[in-house]
């Protein structure tokens, strides 16, 4: 009877490894249907993976390619669109659908906030220095303020040495860009921007940084770089909690100009 018993336990407990060991095999047999998906896919249709549900906004463009859900920032007529550093007036010159950074002015803002954005905009450097001996720092800088904090810096960057992460094209004192897609001094440059903005929780501690992706002329120069905070001159970046905030152009007393500015919220 012992024996009997004992039989059975021992037939119970093969039974169950069995059992076991057909589950590891139909997870292992799953999971390898989930990474190649030939299996799941052989009986569906083509219908089937169609998402007819959304109707993405069909656009139109304007001359300048500017998309019609944009909002223009400048488009030559003024720059009603910003305000100066004391909030009056933006005081740069607007000549010949141009905005020129006017030396001493100050910089110039939005009037509006802005969270995540795609940002278009042109830019040139003059074709020589300030008095034509600048250089370095010193040849066409400016810079495309995000969130009035996190600079993507512009500035002459053919044929003039600067520091790597001070060039064209970088987050200034955070990132070299990728590439040196800098055209000849006095050329129109462009800028396409995609922002994410930090996030903040309400005790101001950072849940999310800030990410950039920057298209210099067409040609990545930034792929997706998180930001370390707001970008120095002097010192680490470090992260203080703010909310949506409007976009800065940076005078730093060089006759660079502007034109074609939009922006699109995320
Ligand atoms: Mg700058």
């Amino acid at each position: 009877m012992a024996f009997k018993k004992r039989l059975s336990k021992i037939a119970f407990l093969g039974l169950s490894i069995l059992l076991a060991a057909a589950c590891a095999v139909q997870d292992i047999s799953d999971e390898t249907v989930d990474v190649d998906g030939a299996s799941s896919t052989a009986d569906m249709t083509p219908e089937e993976t169609e998402d007819w549900s959304v109707k993405p906004v069909q656009l139109g463009f304007d001359a300048d390619m500017k998309p019609s859900d944009a909002i223009s920032l400048f488009d030559g007529s003024s720059l009603d669109a910003w305000q100066g550093d004391d909030g009056g007036a933006a005081l740069w010159k607007v000549e010949d659908n141009i905005a020129h950074v006017s030396a001493g002015a100050g910089g110039i803002s939005t009037r509006e906030n802005f969270c995540d954005i795609q940002l278009h905009l042109e830019w040139r450097s003059p074709s020589a220095g300030v008095n034509g001996n600048g250089t370095g720092q010193n040849w066409g800088n400016s810079g495309v303020f995000l969130q009035s904090r996190y600079e993507v810096q512009v500035l002459n960057s053919n044929g003039n040495e600067t520091y790597a992460n001070g060039q064209a094209g970088s987050i200034y004192k955070q990132y070299p860009p990728l590439v040196n897609a800098s055209k000849a001094p006095g050329a129109w440059q462009a800028y396409d921007i995609i922002f994410k903005a930090p996030e903040f929780a309400e005790d101001g501690q950072l849940i999310s940084p800030a990410f950039v992706t920057v298209l210099h002329n067409g040609v990545i120069v930034q792929n997706h770089s998180e930001i370390k905070g707001s970008t120095r001159y002097i010192g680490h970046p470090f992260y203080e909690a703010h909310g949506c905030a409007p976009l800065h152009l940076q005078d730093h007393g060089e006759p660079v100009e502007y034109r074609n500015i939009w922006v699109r919220k995320l």
